[in-house]
């Protein structure tokens, strides 16, 4: 039998490797060849998390699926057979020592992603997959009941293909999304693809002066746009806790990126409202209380130090002077200035105009419609022998090793039952 992957990243090999140990347990003469069009292997893996590499997260697996929205479901059944903790394991086994961050990143305590990438590689190998490099496949099809590859030095055929190639982020990498048109050629629906965590553009002058600014705990929320005539809508579309970055072009960090994708799924960014938090341990109510029990106990003191308490000084003078306050005491503080402090503090409005785009997405929201995918093996339903594993899919979580860990758990059952097929 003869498994073709198409694309060696984090999903690819990881089913090389499992379709190459399942056809030699069941001791079936086969042939496992990952295509790369790369002349590296897992490029992706090699530059993600800062060149460290946080292979998946410290939660089970509702914790995963959660991090995926509504698509958070069609994972379960891969996460039943590879969780989080069986990820752990499984890189500890092959000599990837693991460690776990407060924020539940898992990183390699080398904190090399060269050291995940190589055990990955020789697992796949290992196993008895080829994995041939530099090679781009321009076309699938199908020929019977087996499919032709076509590339640019000649055809291949195979009795199952496992489609790995990814999406459209970062491009630079090589991934163009040349994916989404084998499957559109298959009768497979492509969910409109969009950049997902990725930089925002927009915001006031003020916020670009206070470019390089971080925040280790806010939290960011989307909002619907109200609608001419209705109400604001009193629940955000979505919320995250965590870090967040002002940049000379708008923002970044964690908190940003994780919502990015609610922002481009609405198609406009005018559809939408970013709010910021600054300081998401205290309520409303205690924020008006602190700025009225400061007037009456500590009128000389200037409201740009004590706001130093809770966020840092450049972004302290930056709201008071937007607010009016700039360099009052809390005796000269105007109820006006005092009520868009308050406002300020809680929610503060990030205007947004776009983003970074697919060049500085870390995923593609969109892809193959998960309806069209069996979520306990990754066979296609329209096309028998197809297996459908990683980005390309429907799919997009949030940061902290949630992606990896989807692409790792998808490209697992893939690989298995591709290969107990038959
Ligand atoms: C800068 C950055 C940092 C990131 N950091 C993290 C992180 O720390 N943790 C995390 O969970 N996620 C992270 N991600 C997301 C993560 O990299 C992806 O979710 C993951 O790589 C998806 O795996 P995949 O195997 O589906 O696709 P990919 O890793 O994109 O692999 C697809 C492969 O297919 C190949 N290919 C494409 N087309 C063809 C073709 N025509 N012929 C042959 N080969 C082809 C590509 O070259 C590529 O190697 C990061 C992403 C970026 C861009």
């Amino acid at each position: 039998m003869n498994i073709v992957i198409v694309g060696a990243g984090a999903a690819g090999l990881m089913a090389a490797a499992t379709a190459a140990a399942a056809c030699r347990e069941r001791a079936v003469e086969s042939r496992v060849v990952v295509l790369e069009k790369n002349r590296k292997a897992g490029v992706k893996i090699l530059m993600s998390g800062g060149t460290r590499c946080n292979l998946t997260h410290d939660c089970g697996p509702a914790g995963i699926m959660e991090a995926f929205g509504n698509g958070g479901s069609f994972l379960r059944q891969a996460l039943a057979i590879l969780p989080p903790a069986a990820i752990v394991q499984l890189f500890n086994s092959l000599g990837v020592a693991t460690q776990v961050e407060s924020t539940g990143k898992v990183f390699p305590t080398s904190n090399r992603a060269l050291d995940v990438r190589d055990a990955l590689l020789r697992y796949a190998i290992e196993a008895g997959a080829e994995v041939k490099l530099g090679v781009t496949v321009k076309s699938i099809e199908t020929a019977g009941q087996q499919f032709v590859l076509r590339m640019d030095d000649g055809d291949m055929t195979a009795d199952r293909v496992i489609v790995t190639s990814g999406g459209r982020s970062y491009p630079g990498c090589g991934t163009i999304g040349e994916g989404y048109g084998w499957m559109k050629s298959f009768g497979h629906t492509i969910v409109q693809t969009r950049p997902a965590l990725v930089p925002l553009v927009g915001g006031e002058a003020w916020m670009h002066e206070i470019s390089g600014v971080t925040l280790d705990h806010v939290c960011a929320s989307v909002w619907s746009a109200p609608e001419p005539g209705k109400k604001a809508d009193k629940r955000p579309l979505m919320s995250r806790p965590g870090g967040f970055l002002f940049t000379h072009l708008g923002y970044s960090g964690p908190t940003a990126m994780d919502v990015s994708g609610v922002i481009t799924a609405a198609g406009d960014p005018a559809k939408t409202r970013l709010t910021l938090d600054l300081v998401p341990d205290k309520s409303v109510v205690e924020v008006e209380s602190w700025f009225e029990k400061s007037r009456q106990r500590e009128g000389s003191r200037k409201v740009v130090a004590a706001l130093t308490d809770w966020i840092p000084r450049r972004l302290a003078e930056a709201i008071s002077l937007d607010a009016g306050a700039s360099d009052s005491t809390f005796a000269e503080l105007s109820r006006t200035a005092m009520t868009k402090l308050g406002s300020h503090l809680k929610r503060l409005p990030l205007p947004v105009t776009g983003t970074r785009g697919f060049e500085k997405a870390e995923v593609t929201g969109g892809g193959v419609s998960l309806r069209e995918v069996d979520p306990r093996t990754m066979q296609s339903r329209l096309v028998p022998g197809l297996f459908i594993a990683g980005e390309i899919l429907d799919l997009d979580g949030w940061i902290g090793g949630y992606n990896f860990q989807s692409a790792f758990s998808t490209g697992y059952i893939a690989g298995h039952h591709a290969a107990m097929q038959g």
